[in-house]
């Protein structure tokens, strides 16, 4: 009797202790389902996990009931008790593997049919165990006795194909994903082995259901840690992680390369279109550069900023990846009826070279990322490597050297002549920025204008332009000085601040300066859509009075047609034209033609440069209209410039 109620105790514990397993997993599959943000592969991958591991639970259950005497074991229950039983074990790490692959995003581009090819090797092990009850080759039974057939081996092996196969698979390329990827997958493998080797000589699976449990629970886990390191739009690693992991590993891993990919005109576009279809093009440029990446890691910064690195295990290409991107992009991107056109920075930083380490990644990203670009060209490639750390330096100490000429008020403004051909009078100054700091010494705008565009110092430093620049036309008589107005620069980032209109209005209304006696100068830009913008800014301020100069004329991308659709009375011929058309005949014919296509369209035409008595006298000859360059004078400060006025005026 004593020995009847502890059998019966045992048993009562191991219906308990199964019962308790399968609630865990259930628990464990609510709490999947309540989180279930987004209907990602690997989710559903994982939920196949989940449900077969409960249908083999269920199916545990029942076969215990049998053994146990509380269901009566028929024929066909046992046969389905074990049919269950090995279809489900090779079924969860089926899906096991497709989750791995999947969270891995190797499924990406591949097509239905080879998705199917995944799961041909357990479909034929479900075929030969469905039909054993037949075929006797996985199993048998023999007077109520349970036998192995003779290819009881393939569900072994089966298991082993998905579950080691995905395994290693997945510890090769733990560096797509989090570290604690890698380290669970390691814990897995772990549990599995030693169920295995209790298998082998307890010839017992009770280990095989708590290690299942076991890797469940830990998958469940790592999903989560994953999925808050992966940003919800693009499904890449996000910022966190990048910071977190990538940076870690660098120099670490055998990297190749990191490159930064950055869509130029992001800001613009938030500014200026819709948050949807920015999202959308943002989502399929991602699409895109994960394809033309093949599987490297790839970050997603935010604010349009991707990452990509590649490692030497990697099936990357350069020369592919650029090629595909930049053939992408030349086409727009088109989502619920918007067209988006994006325009591609990528700084590549190649780890190969030992230049770049651990210690200076960050540098080198940093001056990468806040690197100037010049928003004329869609896709504009730099090599961060070839930066010395020097230049990184040179970067940080020029952006301190800004922020104190702000402080300690060190920006000066200085005035360069410009004269006329035809009268040989001086008739405008341009105003030019400059900076003489206590620590750098003489820093040319240069190198400071685009420092301060990047971390948006630029608008402080434009508005001491602003004041210098009308202050002094209030305080003279421009008639006077023979001047028929002062030519400011505006930068690109200017140009397109919203505000600028206003600023400008404002500064008219305090120093009551009639904006005629004001020229702005701006720089040409290819991009369609900044232009539109663009358009709009100059006409509000042309309505206000101001006239305009388009500047460096001859650098990036010159064309004739689209300067006509600018309202600009003047085209500055850069100097670098200028002196090219002094040491190549062909330059100087095409400076020619320029000078005489200009003037059929009515615009008058500054030469920059003019460094000599015998570039003056061509250009004169040539017909340019107006001459500015260290032959007349360098740039001088205000008082030097009211006295060069007035003794050029005699
Ligand atoms: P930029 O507008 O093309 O200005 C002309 C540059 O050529 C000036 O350099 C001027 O000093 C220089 N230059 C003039 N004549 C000669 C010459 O005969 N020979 C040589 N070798 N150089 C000559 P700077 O002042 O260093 O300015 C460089 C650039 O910085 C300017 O190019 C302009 O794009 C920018 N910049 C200067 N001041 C300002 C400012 O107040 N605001 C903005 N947004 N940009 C500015
Ligand atoms: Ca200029
Ligand atoms: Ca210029």
């Amino acid at each position: 009797m004593v020995e009847y109620m502890e059998v019966e105790m045992v048993l009562n514990m191991r219906f308990s202790y199964n019962l308790l397993i399968l609630s865990i997993l259930l628990v464990c599959s609510w709490f999947f389902w309540e989180n279930a943000k987004n209907n990602n592969r690997y989710r559903k991958a994982f939920a196949g996990v989940l449900g077969s591991a409960a249908v083999l639970y269920i199916n545990r259950l029942l076969g215990i009931a049998m053994e146990d005497g509380y269901l009566q074991a028929t024929y066909v229950l046992m046969h389905v008790e074990r049919i269950v039983y090995y279809c489900m074990s090779v079924i969860v790490f089926a899906f096991y593997a497709y989750f791995l692959l999947c969270l891995l995003d190797q499924f990406q581009n591949v097509p239905g049919k080879k998705k199917i090819l995944f799961f041909t090797p357990s479909t034929i092990v479900l075929l030969l165990i469905i039909s054993s009850p037949w075929t006797k080759l996985v199993y048998y039974f023999e007077d109520g006795e349970l036998y192995y057939g003779t290819a009881f081996l393939v569900i072994t092996l089966g298991r082993a194909l998905y579950e080691m196969g995905a395994s290693i698979y997945a510890l090769r390329k733990r560096h797509l994903l989090p570290d604690i990827f890698g380290k669970t997958i390691f814990l897995c493998i772990v549990f599995q082995f030693m169920q295995f080797i209790f298998f082998c000589i307890r010839k017992s699976d009770a280990m095989f259901f708590t290690s299942l449990l076991v890797c469940i629970v830990l998958l469940l886990m790592m999903i989560i840690v994953v999925e808050f390191y992966k940003d919800r739009t693009t499904g890449f690693l996000n910022q966190t992680a990048f910071e977190n992991y990538c940076a870690k590993e660098i120099g670490k891993r055998n990297n190749k390369a990191v490159y930064l990919v950055k869509v130029k005109n992001y800001q613009y576009l938030k500014e200026n279109c819709r948050e949807l279809p920015l999202q959308e093009a943002i989502r399929q440029l991602a699409v895109h550069i994960k394809e033309y990446a093949h599987i490297t890691s790839v970050y997603y910064l935010g604010t349009g900023r991707f990452c990509v690195i590649s490692s030497k295990s990697d099936n990357f290409h350069e020369d592919e990846f650029l090629g595909r991107l930049e053939q992408r992009i030349s086409e727009p991107f088109e989502s619920n009826g918007f067209s988006v056109s994006l325009q591609l920075f990528i700084a590549i930083m190649n780890l190969e070279s030992g230049k770049i380490k651990k210690e200076n990644f960050h540098k080198y990203f940093i001056a990468c990322d806040d690197m100037k670009y010049r928003m004329n060209k869609p896709m504009e490639i730099i090599h961060g490597d070839h930066f010395g750390i020097d230049q990184i330096q040179r970067y940080h100490d020029v952006e301190e050297a800004i922020e104190r000429a702000l402080v300690e008020k060190e920006f000066k403004m200085f005035y360069q002549p410009i004269i006329s051909t035809q009268t040989g009078k001086m008739v405008s100054a341009e105003a030019l920025l400059r900076l003489n700091d206590r620590v750098l010494g003489f820093v040319s705008p240069e190198e400071f204008i685009p420092i301060s565009e990047n971390n948006g110092k630029i608008h402080e430093i434009s508005d001491f332009v602003m004041e210098s620049v009308f202050r002094f036309v209030s305080e003279h008589d421009m008639e006077e000085m023979g001047l028929d107005f002062i030519e400011m620069n505006l930068s690109m980032v200017q140009c397109m601040d919203k505000h600028l209109p206003d600023k400008l209005k404002s500064y008219i209304e305090k120093y009551d300066v009639n904006p005629k006696h004001v020229n702005l100068e701006i720089t040409e830009t290819a991009s369609n859509m900044d232009e539109e913008r663009l358009q709009i800014q100059l006409m509000k301020m042309r309505k206000m009075g101001f006239t305009f100069s388009l500047d460096d004329y001859g650098t990036g991308y010159s064309n004739l047609v689209r300067v006509l659709e600018y309202p600009v009375d003047i085209v500055k011929l850069d100097k670098t034209i200028v002196w090219s058309a002094f040491h190549d005949r062909d330059n100087f014919v095409t400076l020619k033609n320029l000078i005489s296509m200009f003037h059929d369209v009515r615009r008058k035409l500054v030469a920059e440069g003019v460094e000599s008595e015998a570039q003056r006298d061509t250009l004169k000859e040539l017909g340019c209209d107006y001459l500015q360059g260290y032959f007349y004078s360098k740039p001088i400060n205000e008082d030097e410039f009211v006295a060069y006025a007035a003794k050029y005026k005699e």
